[in-house]
């Protein structure tokens, strides 16, 4: 895992000019830099040698504008994600993107990561609202792309580009952002599976409603059974909850709250119920920082944290297959979307190669999809385990990858290249 050796140097710019300094320094002594924001995922897996010079932007925290009326704002890259949602909230407006800690992520470490919380169904990833971006590149010039303006690119998409490349490619210093309205309200309702089968034919169900529910999720584990206000599941086989979130005016919600019970009954659950709104807050923040790799108020500290892609028709037999691997690991799925996020509790050292590589990985691939590692405090992982093996696209990645740093001082080791 990237961490600071303890005398790294901690560079604090309150401008893009002090951003491009620094980097032109790093440039001219070769010396690698590693941009930071409020580190909630900094230290993660990544195998980069120790960082000894940090680039910290949380001084640049600055609203640049912001007109509602417009449906957008720029802001400074070290903007932190609770107080950006305390502006917009203030105008009835949100950037419908859920992050476990909002209290220390910055919109410019989302935006490296392209984090996407449970809403991806409903509301999309943080690639579908970076309608503009200032950056810096790794020889400290600084670029932007796109505007203040929905659909103002011309030539390439550096906001496209840039959003989820984990501070390789450039050093955000800005953004402009499409938001959204708030809605009116919303209401979960959840669905006791007794078996994975119940679960997957309620979803074919789901796929077919007239209207796209904010969030699908699968949660498998015995907790989350707790959380969802029953008693805990001590079934031996996975069973599962289905968590179906409905976001939009009262109508809206009460309609969708309605058709989806009805589904979940005549898909075969054992039980559904729209959840009491403090019920419904409960599991949405369990929901909302699951992915978070240390402890949360109901799962303990994970040994290991995979992220697993595959077609959603491919779901629950992925789901089935890693249980077999690990009964006891717990699960969140955004079901209609098809990302596993799975915290295995027992994995150790030596099962890196023998069941990540050797079984995990390749069973993703079986389901016609990819595995990385979100978070491990496991020694012995390198960019190959954690990312996957190089592809084609690889060896194209590294060539932009040298476009942009030709000395690979931005953070290095954090990616496959
Ligand atoms: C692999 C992975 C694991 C995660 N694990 C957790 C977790 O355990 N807990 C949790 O709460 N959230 C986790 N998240 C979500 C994460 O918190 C957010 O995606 C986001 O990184 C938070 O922003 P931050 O300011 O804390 O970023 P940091 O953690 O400081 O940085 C995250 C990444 O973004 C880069 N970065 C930061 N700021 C900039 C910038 N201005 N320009 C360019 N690059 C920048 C960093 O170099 C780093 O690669 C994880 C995300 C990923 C992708």
């Amino acid at each position: 895992m990237t961490t600071a050796t303890p005398d790294a140097e901690i560079i604090t710019p309150v401008d893009q000019a002090g951003v491009a300094a620094a980097i032109r320094a790093s440039h001219d002594a070769r010396q690698p830099i590693f941009s930071v924001g409020g580190r909630t995922s900094f230290d993660d897996v990544s195998v980069a040698p120790r960082a000894s010079r940090l680039l910290d932007l949380t001084e640049m925290s600055q609203v640049v504008d912001y007109t509602p009326r417009d449906m957008t704002i720029v802001v400074e890259a070290g903007v932190c994600m609770a107080d950006l949602a305390a502006t917009l909230a203030a105008e009835r407006q949100q950037l419908p993107i859920d992050e476990p800690c909002v209290a220390k992520a910055t919109i410019g470490g989302v935006a490296a990561t392209n984090w996407t919380g449970p809403r991806r169904l409903g509301c999309g990833t943080m690639r579908d609202y970076v309608i503009g971006i200032h950056a810096v590149d790794g020889r400290g010039v600084a670029f932007k792309g796109g505007g203040r303006v929905v659909k103002n690119v011309a030539g390439y998409d550096f906001c496209k580009l840039l959003t989820g490349s984990l501070g390789t490619l450039g050093v955000i210093t800005r953004l402009a952002l499409r938001v959204k309205p708030l809605p009116e309200c919303f209401a979960t309702v959840v669905a006791d599976c007794p078996e994975l089968a119940v679960a997957e034919t309620i979803l074919e169900r789901l796929v077919r409603l007239d209207a796209t529910p904010a969030t699908v999720d699968l949660l498998v584990g015995s907790t989350w059974h707790e959380t969802a206000g029953g008693s805990p599941d001590a079934r031996p086989h996975p069973s599962a909850l289905l968590a179906v979130r409905a976001e939009g005016t009262e109508a809206e919600v009460q309609w969708m709250a309605e058709r989806v019970q009805y589904e979940f009954w005549q898909g075969g659950a054992a039980g559904a119920q729209r959840l009491s709104d403090s019920d419904a807050d409960r599991l949405w923040s369990q929901q909302v920082e699951f992915a978070d790799r240390g402890a949360t108020s109901t799962h303990d500290q994970a040994a290991l944290v995979i992220k697993v892609a595959v077609p959603p028709s491919a779901v629950t037999a992925t789901i089935a297959d890693l249980r077999l691997h690990d009964s006891t690991c717990t699960i969140q799925a955004h079901a209609a979307s098809g990302i596993i996020v799975a915290r295995l509790a027992n994995f150790a050292g030596e099962d890196i190669s023998r069941v990540l590589v050797g079984k995990l990985r390749p069973m993703a691939v079986h389901h016609g999809g990819s595995l990385v590692v979100l978070a491990s405090q496991l020694e012995g992982l390198t960019p190959l385990i954690v990312w996957g093996g190089r592809t084609d696209a690889t060896v194209l990645m590294e060539r932009i990858k040298h476009q942009f740093d030709p000395h690979g001082i931005l953070n290095p080791g954090r990616f496959v290249y």
